[in-house]
């Protein structure tokens, strides 16, 4: 899995719509991967702390907020 799939998939993680097997590979991805690791904490962070470490649907504007911020991110020239 490249770090551009992987941010893709990060926000599918979090809206709870990812398989198993994307699921699983994505983990093998944050594992090896320093970057996407950050991205993922910090996006997870980033929902318990609304959350409140609840499992509530997120409302579609923080859902669309998160989503542009992690596409911002696929964007920058670092991110190969
Ligand atoms: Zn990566």
């Amino acid at each position: 899995m490249k770090c551009k799939q992987c941010f893709q998939e990060i926000s599918n993680y979090f809206d709870g719509d990812l398989d198993e097997a994307l699921k699983q590979e994505l983990m093998q991805h944050l594992k090896d991967c320093h970057k996407c690791q950050v991205v993922f904490d910090t996006t997870r962070t980033t929902l318990d702390l609304y959350c409140d470490g609840k499992l509530y649907p997120l409302p579609d504007d923080v859902r669309s907020r998160l989503r542009q911020a992690l596409e911002r991110r696929r964007h920058e020239p670092m991110m190969t």
